[in-house]
């Protein structure tokens, strides 16, 4: 018999770091250099055959506009089982609120028996020169985050791997 799963992921990170461009690469397999921010939360839905057996509906929740105060409300939060954290390779003050962004995560929403949420670190516009980072595996071991990865939603750079490496975990957490 067939299950399926309805995951809520979350995309977080600073304004312009290619939140809705990596989720419209993954879902909708386009880019643009212009996507209208429009105010609040937005949504794409992503139906994956993961195996013979199991079919994943994957609810990617985006934001826009209130990036700029650097935490959500508990509202956008509420059950989510995976997150996605994205800072902009090229600008450092985007890492930099990484952390500021995982802790907001982790303060507003939790797995039954209180566990953290999943959370993959996305180093984004990796077809640009980077600034000057830190070794990003040991930040993820200390941060707790599960993994890292270098994206680029232009030119369709291991956003599918990142998204599976939180999926593989989400189904290990059910
Ligand atoms: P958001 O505010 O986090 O949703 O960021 P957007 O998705 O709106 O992207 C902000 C800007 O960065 C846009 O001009 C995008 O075209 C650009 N952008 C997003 N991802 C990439 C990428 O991987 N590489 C490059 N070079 N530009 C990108
Ligand atoms: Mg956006």
């Amino acid at each position: 018999m067939q299950q399926e799963h309805l995951f809520k992921v979350l995309v977080v990170g600073d304004l312009g770091v290619g939140k809705t461009s990596i989720i419209k690469r993954y879902v909708h397999q386009i880019f643009s250099q212009h996507y209208t921010a429009t105010i609040g939360v937005d949504f794409a839905l992503k139906v994956l055959q993961w195996d013979n057996d199991t079919v994943i509906r994957l609810q990617l929740w985006d934001i826009a506009g209130q990036e700029r105060y650097g935490n959500m409300t508990r509202v956008y939060y509420r059950e989510a089982v995976g997150a996605l954290v994205v800072f902009d390779v090229t600008r450092a003050s985007t890492f930099e609120a990484v952390l500021k962004w995982k802790d907001d995560l982790d303060s507003k929403v939790t797995l039954n028996h209180g566990r953290p949420v999943p959370a993959v670190l996305l180093a984004n516009k990796s077809d640009q020169i980077a600034c000057q980072l830190p070794k990003l595996d040991s930040f993820c071991r200390e941060n707790g985050f599960l993994d890292w990865f270098e994206t680029s939603a232009k030119e369709n750079t291991n956003i599918k791997e990142a998204a599976r490496c939180l999926l593989e975990h989400i189904l290990n957490n059910e």
